[in-house]
């Protein structure tokens, strides 16, 4: 019989919502869903959307972003892409497409309505989810993140502290774009990477 969640997984895989029926302007290529939904994983990746990279190759954060996740993380690219122990859910399951200044567009709004409710419904065994960026940070911290996305993360212990479930931690990008940032905030190193490790070790390297 086959499971809810791999029925889900091919319900996305087909999804092609943003070419046939979008909200606003369809998209320009046809739709690549990337996303990775798991029975058994305690540690969810929550991001932003695919750039054009993950689009051609399908493998979400193979690039110096991704490189600079499992640092941070403390994960080998082995564990990191063994499904059975991190799920990764963007906001948009498909490459946006680039605005005019040739930077990628917000994630497609119709993949949260469609999509986001079910897949978490889908994975209940979740004890920890990843936030990384403004548009993750809206949907699974809503009224409870801060005004900024720096003061989202530097919330990170405290919401730790509330021990939710599953615990949110909220991260900036990984992207070398914010390579100013992490100079600017260097508590992130101090006090938040240690926090992150550890749990990222509980959950998926026990
Ligand atoms: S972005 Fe989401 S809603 Fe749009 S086609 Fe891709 S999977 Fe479907």
């Amino acid at each position: 019989m086959v499971a809810d969640i791999d029925l889900l997984a091919e319900e996305i895989t087909g999804c092609r919502i943003c070419r046939d029926g979008p909200d606003g302007q369809c998209l320009p290529h046809d739709p690549r869903p990337v996303v990775k939904l798991s029975a058994s994983a305690r540690i969810c990746i929550a991001g932003q959307a695919p750039g054009m990279r993950v689009h051609k190759t399908g493998i979400p954060f193979n690039d110096p972003s991704g490189d600079r996740l499992r640092d941070w993380m403390g994960v080998s690219r082995e564990i990191f892409y063994d499904q059975s122990r991190i799920a990764i859910v963007p906001m948009g399951f498909c490459f946006p497409g680039y605005d005019a200044k040739g930077g990628d567009l917000p994630p497609r709004k119709e993949c949260v309505g469609r999509w986001h409710d079910r897949v978490f419904a889908t994975m209940p065994q979740l004890e920890l989810i990843l936030v990384i960026g403004q548009y993750a940070q809206r949907y699974h911290l809503g009224s409870r993140r801060g005004k900024t996305l720096t003061q989202t993360v530097q919330m990170a212990r405290s919401l730790w502290q509330e021990q939710a479930n599953p615990r949110i931690l909220p991260l900036p990008h990984p992207s070398w774009r914010n390579s100013a940032w992490l100079k600017n905030n260097p508590w992130f190193e101090s006090d938040v990477l240690p926090l992150l490790r550890r749990e990222v070790q509980k959950y998926c390297c026990p």
